[in-house]
């Protein structure tokens, strides 16, 4: 059997690692080509011995020396390079586990060249899902998601018509303080925000979670992916975070994928899709689990999942204006210049002050994440 040729852009971060071990663990069926990374140059390298990929691509200024000590692989300027390097016709997936606004040209340039994209990026998606998807369907490209939720849903809409969709149940564990009440939300520090309970995650995405934007995101990107209307989707709050989303159809019918809280369960899948490949995890015990509890979101205590809906609804570039600002205003958090509470208002201050523009290009979509970025980083100068 032909081996698949995979690129992972973001190749030492925790998606791109668990990536790593999935396609270890296959070394018949995954041949490794491309691998890029920002700055984890020790980790690239021993990434480097182990799959021997033809081509590296880093930060710049690591360049001279990586190149010095591996003389067998072609190396690339990870900032400049990308779009084509992911084009290449000796790639057959690629696999989006960058974080950040970056992986939208690379994201893009993958689905105009056709090839099958695994993204685990949340920004692109939020910022440009529309034109994503429109270049998807231009090319033929087939965009199976990564993030546990999205690769849920996917699941369980396979081979079903969406027409016959009533709602989406995007399931969330509920962050860090989903017990805490509202009144304590203020006095919340980065450390009890870090300790979260369900999934191994990093800082901004953890805030996030905390929050609820991180689900909101995901209201965003679920409407792009899935081509549904956004009141079609319901966060539904399951601390045991067994179910990983559902789908339920207009005969009232409920279909839920389950599975452990292990990332390389939705990467594998991503990877093998149409196929499946047996996975050497800890299987899910039903008769260990008890029970499986729901309860709905609190919007008074979680307002930045309000925010997300009402970005989402009004759609053109407030989605890109809600990522930029929430990423500047977490930032802020994790660096002890707002209170957690801080980065909603952030945020709503960030978007109240956006001139939306429907139906946006990608330039108006870069344009609208400079201006939020700077807007945001002004209030958050004021209220500091
Ligand atoms: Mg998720």
């Amino acid at each position: 059997m032909k081996k698949k040729r995979i690129a992972i852009l973001g190749s030492t971060g925790s998606i791109g690692v668990n990536a790593l071990k999935v396609i270890a663990a296959h070394p018949d069926r995954f041949e490794v080509v491309l691998l890029a990374a920002h700055n984890s140059v020790n980790l690239i390298r021993s990434q480097i011995r182990q799959y021997a990929p033809k081509f590296v691509a880093m930060a710049s200024v690591h360049l001279p020396q990586l190149k010095k000590d591996h003389s067998r692989v072609k190396f690339f300027d990870a900032q400049r390079d990308l779009p084509e390097l992911v084009s290449r016709a000796d790639i057959d997936v690629v696999v989006i586990a960058m974080t950040g606004a970056a992986a939208l040209e690379p994201f893009l340039a993958a689905v105009r060249a056709g090839k099958k994209v695994a993204p685990a990026n949340k920004e692109a998606l939020v910022m440009a899902g529309d034109i994503l998807m429109e270049a998807a369907r231009r090319s033929g490209s087939v965009i199976v998601p990564v993030d546990s939720e999205q690769s849920a849903i996917f699941q369980c809409l396979e081979g079903r018509n969406t027409q016959d969709l009533h709602q989406i149940h995007l399931t969330a564990s509920g962050g860090a303080l989903r017990c805490l009440p509202r009144m304590k939300h203020d006095q919340v520090s980065v450390k009890d925000i870090l300790a979260h309970p369900r999934w191994k995650m990093g800082a901004k995405i953890t805030v996030d979670s905390a929050t609820l934007m991180n689900k909101g995101f995901e209201v965003i990107e679920a409407q792009r992916l899935f081509g549904v209307g956004v009141d079609k989707i319901n966060v539904l709050i399951h601390p045991e975070a067994i179910i990983h989303s559902m789908v339920e159809f207009i005969d009232g019918s409920i279909i839920a994928q389950l599975g452990v809280t292990d990332m390389r369960l939705p990467i594998q899948y991503a990877l093998t899709y149409p196929e499946r490949l047996p996975m050497p995890l800890k299987r899910l015990d039903l008769v260990q689990l008890k029970a499986l509890t729901f309860e709905a979101p609190d919007l008074k205590k979680f307002p930045s999942l309000k925010l997300a809906y009402a970005a989402a609804r009004q759609a053109g570039t407030a989605p890109t204006v809600l990522n930029a600002a929430d990423e500047i205003a977490v930032e802020a958090f994790l660096k002890g210049k707002i209170k957690f509470t801080g980065i909603h208002s952030v945020v709503e201050r960030t978007l109240s002050k956006h001139v939306n523009v429907p139906r946006p290009g990608l330039l108006d979509i870069k344009y609208a994440d400079g201006w939020a970025r700077q807007k945001a980083q002004e209030i958050v100068e004021r209220v500091s």
